[in-house]
C-alpha cells in the first residue's frame, strides 16, 4: 500500500536553489511526487554564524518502507556532494522525513514524525501552503494548526524566495 510521504529540504552552501531542484529530480525516481511548495529563506538556527537556508517541501506517495527510503534520500544527498562539517554546520543538501502516513517510529536511525516538523516554522510553513489539513499523527493537529502554535520567541526570520 502506498503511503504519503512529506519531506522537508534545505541548502545553504553553494547553487542551494539549484541543490534542491537537482534533489528533488532524483526524489522522483523513487517518489511519485504530487505537490512542492515554494521556496522560502530561512535564518540558520541552532548554529547562527552560517549562511541562510533555502527550504522547500515536497509531497508524494511512496511502496518502499521507512528505512528503505531513509536509504534512497541518504544517497541522494551523498549524490549532492554533501559534505558533513559539524552538526548543525552548513550544508549543501539536507532531507528530513517529516511524516510518512501516519506511522510512529522512533528507532537509532529513523524518528517519525521528524522531531522538528511540529515546531519549526521553515517546515510547518511551506507544508501548510501544499497541505494545511495533513494530521501530525501523534499530536493530533493539523499542519495549519501546528503553525499557529509556534510561539513569537521560537519563530525564526522565514519568507518566500523568488530569487
Ligand atoms: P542530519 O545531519 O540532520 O541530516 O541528520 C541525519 C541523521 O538523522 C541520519 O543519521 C538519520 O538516520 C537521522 N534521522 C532520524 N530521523 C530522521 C528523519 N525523520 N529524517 C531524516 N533523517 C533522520
Amino acid at each position: 500500500m502506498s503511503e504519503l510521504v512529506a519531506l522537508s529540504l534545505g541548502s545553504n552552501v553553494g547553487d542551494r536553489v539549484g541543490n534542491l531542484r537537482r534533489a528533488i529530480e532524483e526524489l522522483a525516481s523513487f517518489l511519485r511526487i504530487e505537490k512542492v511548495s515554494a521556496f522560502y529563506v530561512s535564518r540558520a538556527i541552532l548554529y547562527e554564524a552560517q549562511d541562510d537556508f533555502i527550504n522547500v517541501v515536497v509531497l508524494g506517495r511512496t511502496d518502499l518502507e521507512p528505512l528503505e527510503f531513509l536509504d534512497r534520500t541518504q544517497t541522494v544527498e551523498r549524490d549532492l556532494w554533501r559534505i558533513y562539517r559539524f552538526r548543525y554546520g552548513p550544508r549543501e543538501i539536507d532531507i528530513d522525513i517529516v511524516f510518512f502516513g501516519d506511522r510512529l517510529i522512533d528507532s537509532e536511525r529513523l524518528t517519525i514524525p521528524h522531531i522538528g516538523a511540529a515546531s519549526r516554522d521553515f517546515v510547518l510553513e511551506p507544508l501548510a501552503e501544499i497541505a494545511a489539513d495533513l494530521i501530525h499523527p501523534s499530536l493530533d493537529r493539523t499542519v495549519g494548526q501546528l503553525l499557529l502554535d509556534i510561539p513569537g520567541s521560537d519563530r525564526t526570520v522565514i519568507q518566500r524566495y523568488d530569487g
